[in-house]
């Protein structure tokens, strides 16, 4: 049995106040998603301040990124040394705003994991098609290919504390989301792929679906057998949206 994980990926959004104003009405409607294990992740800079105010809560912190080696001269980065230090239990990596946009490769991708997963923290690998990709049938040729990537440096027994988020690039801040069974689809493809190397940390491997999830949608995402919940972008900022989500997973 997974037990479902729902992660809000803040993005560069938000200042100290409002900030403050979304923890405040996230932590406490938390008593009602329990059974869910809830994470945010804020930018770098704020850190510091959600991790004081998460401590002794049950509410889970992430980080966005991390640098691609362990310390040095790397101006601008965060090593996950430096995100183990204020408490992060979770680190997304590989999301299509860093593939894109910062032209990080499947290579460095695997780095960044491994460097996480020997700091302590869980990795949150995501993968995804662009519209274009899909529209020529390469959904799966392009998740096997990120997901091989990491397997292929790290192995695939990793995958016991790791999560996976399948989030198709054209579903991500559009407004349109994935169905239900075009999800499933991609989230089942994973759970086999891994399988085909590991039967038992397939079984156990928590696959997240993001894309433009709102509350309206998340019940009948969640209600598919390989989707273990959510990474949730926009609707992360609206304490009220997120619960309904989380509140969506735990049902
Ligand atoms: C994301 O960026 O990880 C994401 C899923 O964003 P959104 O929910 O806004 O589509």
């Amino acid at each position: 049995m997974r037990n479902a994980l729902v992660a809000g990926n803040w993005k560069m959004n938000g200042s100290l106040a409002t900030i403050r104003t979304l923890l405040l009405g996230i932590t406490r409607g938390m008593s009602a998603v329990a059974s869910v294990e809830v994470a945010v992740c804020p930018p770098f800079i704020y850190l510091p301040f959600v991790s004081d105010y998460l401590s002794g809560r049950a509410l889970r912190l992430g980080a966005q990124n991390l640098g691609h080696e362990a310390q040095g001269a790397f101006t601008g980065e965060v090593s996950a040394a430096m995100l183990a230090d204020y408490g992060c239990r979770y680190v997304i990596i590989g999301h299509s705003e860093r593939r894109q946009i910062f032209h990080e490769n499947d290579e460095r991708i695997a780095v960044k994991f491994g460097l996480a997963v020997k700091e302590g923290i869980t990795p949150i690998l995501c993968v995804g098609e662009t519209l274009q990709q899909r529209q020529s049938a390469k959904t799966e040729e392009v998740v096997r290919k990120q997901l091989l990537a990491v397997v292929s440096r790290m192995g695939s027994a990793v995958f016991q504390n790791a999560v996976i988020a399948y989030e198709p690039v054209w579903a991500i801040g559009t407004g349109k989301t994935a169905t239900p069974s075009q999800a499933q689809a991609v989230h089942a493809f994973i759970r086999e792929l891994l399988a085909e190397q590991d039967a038992a940390t397939a079984n156990m491997v928590r696959i997240l679906y993001g894309g433009s999830v709102k509350a309206s949608s998340a019940a009948d995402l969640f209600r598919m057998p390989d989707i273990d919940g959510g990474l949730i972008g926009g609707a992360s900022l609206q304490a009220n949206e997120f619960l309904a989500i989380c509140q969506a997973a735990a049902s």
